[in-house]
C-alpha cells in the first residue's frame, strides 16, 4: 500500500503516521525526520539545510527528492510505505509520480489554522522513542520527562510562534495546490483533523478497507 499524508503542520500527520505504520505493518517515511538526522549527525546536507528548518522555509527539491528516492529502495518499504511531509509542492508530486508511478491514497488531514499555532507551540516529544505530548492536552506525568522511557523531553526548534506562522504560510501557498493535483486524480480522502487520535484514525482505517 501507498499512501501519502497532507495537512499543514501540525495537523496531526507524525501521530497518524506511525499508528497506520503499525496497522498495516508497512514503512513511515518522514522528510522532516530524514532531515533532522542529518543535522543530528552533523552531516554536510546537514550543515546545508539546518536554517532553512529553523526559518520554517522548504529545502530544495533536489535534495528532498534524492533523499526520498533512496530511502524507498529500503527492504522495509517493499510491502508499501506511508509519505508524511512529502510532497510538499506539485513539482515534488509530479516526481514523486515518475519514481513509483500512482498511489493508492492521499489522507488529506483538515484542521483550521487558529488550532495549529496552539498545538505546535505546546508540542514536546522524546528524541529516544519519539513518543509525543502536548504541555497542556497530554502533559508527560512528569513535567519534562518522557513517560515511557524516562528521557528528557526536547522542544522542536521551528516549534515557535514566528516559526510556525511561517510554515503555516508556506504551506497555504505551496503545498495546497498538490491537494487539488490528488483531488483530479481522484485519489484524495479528506478527513477532519480535529478531536480525538483514536477516532481520527479509525475514521481513515474504514476508508482505506479493501486497499493492499
Ligand atoms: P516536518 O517535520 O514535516 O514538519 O518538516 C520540517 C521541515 O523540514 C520543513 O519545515 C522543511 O523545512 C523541511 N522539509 C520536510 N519535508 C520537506 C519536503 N518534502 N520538501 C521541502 N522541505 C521539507
Amino acid at each position: 500500500m501507498k499512501l501519502v499524508l497532507i495537512g499543514c503542520p501540525g495537523a496531526g500527520k507524525g501521530t497518524q503516521a506511525k499508528m497506520l505504520s503499525k496497522k498495516f505493518d508497512i514503512a513511515h517515511i518522514s522528510t522532516g525526520d530524514l532531515l533532522r538526522e542529518q543535522i543530528k549527525n552533523g552531516t554536510e546536507l546537514g550543515k546545508k539545510v539546518q536554517q532553512i528548518m529553523e526559518e520554517g522555509g522548504l529545502v530544495s527539491d533536489d535534495i528532498v527528492s534524492a533523499m526520498l528516492a533512496e530511502r524507498i529502495q529500503a527492504d522495509d518499504c517493499k510491502k508499501g510505505y506511508i509519505l508524511d511531509g512529502y510532497p510538499r509542492n506539485v513539482e515534488q508530486a509530479e516526481g514523486l509520480y515518475d519514481i513509483v508511478g500512482d498511489l493508492d491514497k492521499v489522507i488529506c488531514y483538515e484542521v483550521e489554522d487558529k488550532v495549529i499555532v496552539d498545538r505546535m507551540v505546546g508540542r514536546r516529544s522524546c528524541p529516544n522513542c519519539g513518543k509525543m505530548y502536548h504541555i497542556s492536552y497530554n502533559p508527560p506525568k512528569t513535567e519534562g520527562v518522557c513517560d515511557e522511557c524516562g528521557t528528557a523531553l526536547i522542544q522542536r526548534k521551528d516549534d515557535n510562534e514566528e516559526t510556525v506562522v511561517n510554515r503555516l504560510k508556506v504551506y497555504h501557498e505551496t503545498t495546497a495546490p498538490v491537494i487539488d493535483y490528488y483531488e483530479k486524480k481522484g485519489i484524495l480522502l479528506r478527513t477532519n483533523g480535529v478531536g480525538d487520535i483514536n477516532e481520527i484514525f479509525e475514521n481513515v482505517c474504514k476508508a482505506l478497507e479493501g486497499i493492499k
